[in-house]
């Protein structure tokens, strides 16, 4: 058998392909991302980015009411999007397997909050599997693919982001072969879910998270590992790596099956062990459910309730001395920021100079709400920011009403920005939109969209005019701007916020960081002339990582400018601010 090191995402897409699965769909979302990014590799899995988490569940579910095995895949949040079909999947349940991965994200590494998504299985009614490593992530995905068709039902698989990304070794094995040919069959009664078909539906999902539970006893996945019997710890997924290594010589039961819980296995363990404890990131997700059962367990009254656990915090909760650290060394501070060149950065300028109110969302550029640009004012999630400026509009007075911008990226656009901008024109709101066309989704690791005139599969597809899309949702008011000129930035903007109408102004720069021929040429480097440098600072003032302060080491506020050769991109944008012709193009 061969044998690879594999991330949790590698793992999973290879787990896919080992089941036989013929769809890959997704909306891109760090930790999830990489999962797609893989299954592209396997010529027999057809991948696809979605526009959004409901379109990529709903391809899948496509995919599976036609027979074929389906994955589908996101970040917690996601989930969230993709909620509404996902409950009424758990009802109509599947033809071919489908498993849905929800990658979340203790402690925020890249996220907007820490949602845990165990409880969407117990609220939408479906399996939950919960892999520890990437072992485990491969022979889980294949599982849950069984399972899927066994019990038809959608299965969810839950990573987190240490999960997701952590390598270790996995053995690999062949294709699954012999699968039955997709075909469409009609079966209107499981799969069209009108009240009185739903109405038979319901009791099933009932009985089948009943018989999952039982189930759950005997599988394997569920495992009790006993040692020390003083004490015992329910526990699953990264935690239960956590607490082997914090806790050498406790009892687990360890769940590979975090809904529904195997209730006859926890109370024999729960007999065998002198006391109880659950360890588990987040929600007290099981501990609820063992209380619930009436057997005594400890849990979140030592346990944090918020952030990742690591070995160092379970030892602390259980009052255990901490390991001799081999270094104590700290790292410096790397602040996150807009690349070099980035074309979002005279627009965050800009806005900061009108002292717009700027209804933000998700992408690089929330990073606009960072100092020095320090012009967002609101991030709540995918989509939002119209809708919200909408909303901000309807109550300030008429002349707040004019600073009101709206800022969302070409993919958040299309993810779910498009309604926002619909309401916006059918209730007449005054407000302004950006859309910051930068040609990919940069945010996740630079990802095609359906404007970026790339697939996944490197097809060559239709590329969304963004003017013309926002014509027709009724926009009268439409401008196509150079964000690297900062004065007409500045004007158009500014002439856009007066106007009591809709607008939309849409700037048409590329990421820095596509790679794809012909999209983003880098120009020659600027420079900084020394004797020319005032040391005003102002060129600082737009916080691009290539400028640098020197100071003049006679130990006064003094200095200049310098602009390091390797990172600068000749956008321009800096020479603008200068009002000493200090800065041009490197001789
Ligand atoms: S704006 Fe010009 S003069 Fe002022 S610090 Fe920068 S390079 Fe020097
Ligand atoms: S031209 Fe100026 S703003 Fe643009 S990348 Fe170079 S240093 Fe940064």
């Amino acid at each position: 058998m061969n044998k690879e090191i594999l991330s949790g995402n590698e793992a999973i897409a290879r787990g896919a392909y080992e089941a036989g699965c013929r769809v890959a769909s997704a909306y891109p979302g760090t930790p999830s991302t990489e999962i797609l990014e893989n299954t592209v590799n396997y010529k027999e899995i057809d991948s696809a980015w979605a526009p959004n988490e409901k379109v990529a569940l709903e391809v899948a579910i496509g995919a599976s009411f036609g027979g074929g095995r389906a994955l589908c895949t996101m970040k917690h949040v996601g989930v969230n999007v993709a909620a509404d079909p996902l409950f009424t999947l758990s009802y109509t349940g599947v033809n071919g397997g489908l498993v849905l991965v929800t990658a979340d994200d203790p402690e925020m590494h890249s996220s907007q909050n820490e949602q845990d998504n165990r409880n969407y299985a117990k609220f939408a009614k479906v399996p939950m599997l919960e892999p520890a490593d990437s072992q485990e992530c491969k022979e889980f995905t294949r599982l849950a693919f069984e399972l899927s068709e066994q019990y038809d039902t959608p299965v969810m698989l839950r990573t987190t982001t240490r999960i997701s990304h952590s390598k270790s070794i996995v053995t690999l094995a062949e294709r699954v072969s012999g699968l039955a040919q997709p075909k469409l069959v009609k079966n209107a009664a499981k799969l069209v879910m009108l009240p009185g078909n739903a109405r038979v539906r319901h009791p099933f999902v009932e009985d089948r998270i009943k018989k999952l539970s039982e189930a759950g006893a005997t599988m394997a996945i569920n495992r009790r590992e006993l040692r020390d019997t003083s004490i015992g710890i329910i526990t699953s997924g990264v935690c239960y790596q956590y607490v082997r290594e914090a806790l050498p010589d406790a009892s687990t039961l360890k769940l590979g099956m975090v809904h529904p819980l195997p209730h006859s296995l926890i109370r024999e363990f729960a007999a065998q062990v002198d006391n109880l404890y659950v360890v588990e990131e987040l929600d007290p997700f099981i501990e609820e459910q063992v209380k619930s059962m009436g057997i005594a367990v400890t849990g979140k009254e030592l346990i944090p309730l918020c952030g990742e656990l690591t070995p160092g915090r379970i030892r602390s909760a259980f009052g255990l001395q901490q390991p001799q650290s081999v270094s104590e060394e700290k790292l410096p501070g790397r602040p996150p920021n807009m690349c070099p060149g980035c074309p979002h950065r005279g627009v965050f300028f800009a806005l900061n100079q009108l002292k717009a109110y700027v209804t933000g969302d998700i992408g690089c550029y929330t990073l606009g709400f960072m100092p020095p640009l320090s012009a967002m004012d609101t991030c709540v999630c995918m989509g939002a920011s119209i809708g919200m400026a909408t909303g901000v509009s309807k109550v300030v007075s008429a002349e707040e009403r004019k600073r009101v911008v709206a800022v969302i990226g070409d993919s958040t656009f299309l993810h779910t920005g498009i309604n926002g901008l619909m309401d916006m024109v059918y209730n007449n709101s005054p407000s302004t939109v950006v859309i910051l066309d930068n040609r990919i989704t940069a945010m996740t690791g630079r990802q095609d969209n359906p404007a970026s005139g790339f697939t996944l599969m490197d097809d060559p597809s239709h590329s969304i005019d963004f003017p013309l899309l926002c014509k027709s949702l009724g926009v009268k008011h439409i401008r196509v701007i150079n964000p690297f000129d900062l004065e007409q930035t500045k004007s158009v903007l500014q002439e856009e916020m007066e106007r009591s109408e809709t607008s939309v102004i849409i700037t048409d720069k590329p990421c820095v960081l596509v790679k794809r021929e012909g999209v983003f040429q880098k120009g020659p480097a600027y420079t900084v002339e020394v004797e020319r440098c005032t040391g005003c600072r102002a060129c600082l003032k737009i916080g691009c990582p290539a400028i640098e302060w020197r100071p003049s080491g006679d130990g006064s506020k003094k200095g200049t400018a310098f602009i390091d050769p390797l990172l600068c991109t000749g956008c321009d944008v800096c020479r603008q601010l200068c009002k000493f012709d200090a800065i041009g193009r490197a001789k």
